[in-house]
């Protein structure tokens, strides 16, 4: 298949990429949390070719995207928390988990008969499905398994040849994906995934906020996750990577022991000079602005992967607070879980 690459300037070309999506074809657009591959949430065969081109398992439910409040009523049963939820934060990186119309196909959900609601802030992914005229089902755009896109060269490298359009549109602001919570209660929320909104900045807006095991740690073979999406090893480059966690200058002593094996990279922060200037250290932003580390994360695995001699990547285990919260369960996942205490 021929893929066409737009500038997301190029308006003309919005409007074709809009009726690509309308008539079922697959195109890739930046959002501000990561980029997304669409499809039309309301043609069953369009969803199943998202499935296809990014290999991922069909019991992973798709993400709904529109470009207003007022079209969720179209695609759900909204209650009077997601409209306070919306007041604060939507148009933005938070998805909300409600129940499906019957609008929405099961190819959609994976089955579920909920659906995940999300509207992005970002300019090009709200006019594109504006113009689209309908709901937008999109997952991130990479292949299933591989750090998530956060510019349209990833997009290239993951998908081009697979679908119809990439728009490209820059960097992601954000660069992690969206928060997705479930409503339990009147005031009431479950994360089932940390993302760009903060569990302390919706608890700042009088929610309670339980997080789901699933976001911590790996469940047992028998636990079944909220978000089914959470079971797979995700976000995760070739290499094996690995976490320290423990006391920060030892951590940092044992990724120094890592410095002259070629096979291996270690992952570090602008402030630690001792291992940033190291031949084989991959900075991943600064201690000081979790916002930067999230925005550079999945940029520097996918550096790492393009490089076949890195088989391990070490890095210490980052501090779960805040958008550190997102950062701490993609690198878990990333690692496989793999932490080891020091
Ligand atoms: P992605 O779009 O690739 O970021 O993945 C979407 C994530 O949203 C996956 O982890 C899904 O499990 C989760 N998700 C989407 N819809 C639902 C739903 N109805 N219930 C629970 N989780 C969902
Ligand atoms: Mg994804």
């Amino acid at each position: 298949m021929k893929t066409l690459i737009i500038s997301e300037n190029d308006d003309n070309g919005l409007k074709k990429a809009a009726a690509t999506l309308r008539e079922g074809g697959l195109v890739a657009f930046p959002t501000e949390t990561v980029y997304g591959l669409g499809a039309n949430a309301l043609m069953p065969d369009a969803a199943k070719k998202i499935y296809a081109a990014k290999g991922r398992p069909s019991d992973n439910p798709l993400i709904v995207h529109l470009s207003c409040v007022q079209d969720v009523e179209k695609v759900c049963y909204a209650c009077d928390t997601y409209y306070r939820l919306a007041e604060s934060f939507i148009p933005g990186p938070l998805t909300v988990i409600m129940p499906k119309r019957d609008i929405i196909p099961f190819e959609v959900t994976g089955g579920l008969d909920t659906v995940g609601i999300r509207i992005p802030s970002n300019i090009t992914a709200n006019k594109l499905i504006r113009y689209a005229k309908v709901p937008i089902a999109a997952p991130s755009s990479n292949l299933s398994g591989k750090p998530s896109t956060t510019k349209a060269s990833h997009v290239v490298a993951d998908l081009y040849g697979k679908i119809d359009v990439i728009i490209d549109g820059g960097e992601s602001e954000i660069g992690l994906e969206s928060t997705i919570v479930t409503i339990e209660g009147k005031n009431d929320l479950r994360l089932l995934r940390p993302g760009g909104i903060t569990p302390e900045q919706l608890k700042e807006r009088g929610f309670n906020v339980k997080i789901d095991k699933a976001v911590l740690e790996k469940l047992s073979d028998f636990e079944r996750p909220a978000a089914p999406g959470m079971k797979y090893r995700h976000y995760a480059p070739c290499a094996q990577v690995t976490l320290f966690d423990g006391d920060e200058e030892i951590v940092k002593r044992k990724l120094q022991e890592y410095k002259s094996v070629d096979s291996a990279v270690i992952l570090c922060y602008y402030e630690d000079e001792e291992l940033s200037r190291l031949p084989n250290s991959y900075v991943i932003g600064s201690k000081t602005d979790d916002l930067d580390t999230a925005h550079r994360l999945f940029s520097v695995l996918r550096d790492i992967d393009e490089d076949d001699k890195i088989k391990n990547v070490y890095a210490a285990l980052p501090c779960a607070k805040g958008i550190g919260l997102a950062i701490f369960n993609r690198l878990i996942k990333a690692a496989g879980y793999r932490v080891i205490k020091l």
